[in-house]
């Protein structure tokens, strides 16, 4: 258990460091508005109590330390007070149930191989229909992947459950080895963040995966349609996704519209670090902010989650895999609770079916 006195160091340290030069605080609405200044913030946190409401309103996207002359890291510090308050105290909210049920048989599948791909829950959730279409084609390209469906473990790793959240981590890295995996396939940026960072394992990014082996050839008109390209915060140190989610737009031919910020100095869509769930009007508003970016009514990205933020802040919004595999552009409603558990069961269903035969 960590100590206060060793907390409080880390925050003095990052106080010591700060400049007050107020770079980070230019994008982040976080840092806006919990007080004066970086420095004033940080003062705060050392004479303590710990605000509850804005460690968890943090979205951990990460941007602040990518400005930062002074390699101050808020993300880290925010990440590591969330472990300290729930050391002390044990909550139990709606993400303890989602990762519950996430991590339980009826919402898992293993199989056994030396490449599967793993879609990652919000995908399930959001997108079977193609998701379907994707497994059935990568299939085609790589007879021998397989498929397996089980949860990262990261929304325990933001609620700043560390214990938990290594007993689940551990629980899928051991289910890899005894499944013989050698390489994961992912398509979710929490799920390749999560994989590559604490698992000894070879994880590969669908949306590299596909620049290599391509995408499926279909006629494809967009008329005068421009999308804007929206790149998730968890992935944005991986330059090799970037490059190759912006390939396959071009492949396919599409008009694209660069966000300001973009690539590794992406901003957060709004629902990073669970900060959604615990401050619903900073969320928003960061949506918003992100969505007034660009001109474009339409934005495409690579997260189901982004789908759904932008959606939120008023645009059309669409996930890559539905430009690349569905006939039309269309644009889809959020998904209620009762659909996304329901979705995540029938395609589970489906996909043992598709196997039996
Ligand atoms: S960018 Fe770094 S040094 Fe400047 S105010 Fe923010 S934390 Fe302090
Ligand atoms: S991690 Fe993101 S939301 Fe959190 S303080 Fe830094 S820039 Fe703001």
């Amino acid at each position: 258990m960590e100590k206060r006195q060793d907390r409080l160091k880390k925050i003095k340290d990052e106080y010591d460091k700060c400049i007050d030069c107020n770079l980070c605080t230019k994008e982040c609405l976080l840092l806006q508005r919990y007080g004066t200044s970086p420095k004033n913030i940080l003062r705060k946190m050392m004479e303590g109590p710990i605000d509850e409401e804005m460690v968890f309103s943090c979205s951990l996207c990460g941007h602040c330390s990518k400005v930062c002359p002074k390699d101050v890291n808020f993300r880290k510090l925010f990440l590591e007070c969330r472990r300290y308050i729930q050391e002390n105290k044990k909550t139990f909210n709606g993400v303890d149930i989602h990762q519950r049920l996430s991590f339980s048989k009826i919402f898992s599948l293993e199989r056994k191989g030396k490449i599967v791909f793993f879609p990652g829950c919000s995908l399930i959730s959001e997108n079977p229909e193609t998701l379907m279409k994707t497994y059935k084609y990568l299939k085609e390209k790589i007879p021998s992947l397989e498929i397996m469906i089980k949860c990262c473990g990261n929304p325990t790793n933001c609620l700043g459950k560390k214990d938990e959240f290594e007993k689940r981590i551990g629980h899928l890295e051991k289910s890899f080895q005894s499944n013989e995996v050698e390489e994961v396939v992912v398509a979710c940026q929490n799920c390749y963040m999560t994989i590559k960072k604490y698992m000894n394992i070879k994880v590969t990014s669908l949306w590299t995966l596909l620049d290599d082996i391509g995408i499926p050839e279909k006629e494809r008109s967009w008329g005068p349609m421009v999308f804007a390209l929206h790149d998730p915060c968890p992935t944005r140190y991986e330059h090799d996704i970037h490059e190759s989610v912006r390939n396959i737009l071009r492949k396919m031919n599409i008009n694209m519209e660069e966000f300001k910020n973009n690539r590794e100095n992406t901003l957060c869509c709004g629902a990073g670090g669970m900060a959604s769930i615990f401050n619903p009007k900073l969320s928003l508003d960061q949506m918003k902010k992100r969505a007034d970016e660009v001109e474009s009514k339409w934005i495409v990205t690579y997260c189901a989650e982004c789908v759904n933020s932008m959606k939120s802040a008023g645009k059309m919004s669409i996930h890559i895999l539905d430009l690349i595999f569905k006939e039309r552009v269309e644009l889809e409603e959020e998904k209620s609770l009762i659909i996304k558990w329901k979705n995540r069961y029938e395609f589970k269903k489906d996909i043992k079916e598709l196997q039996s035969h």
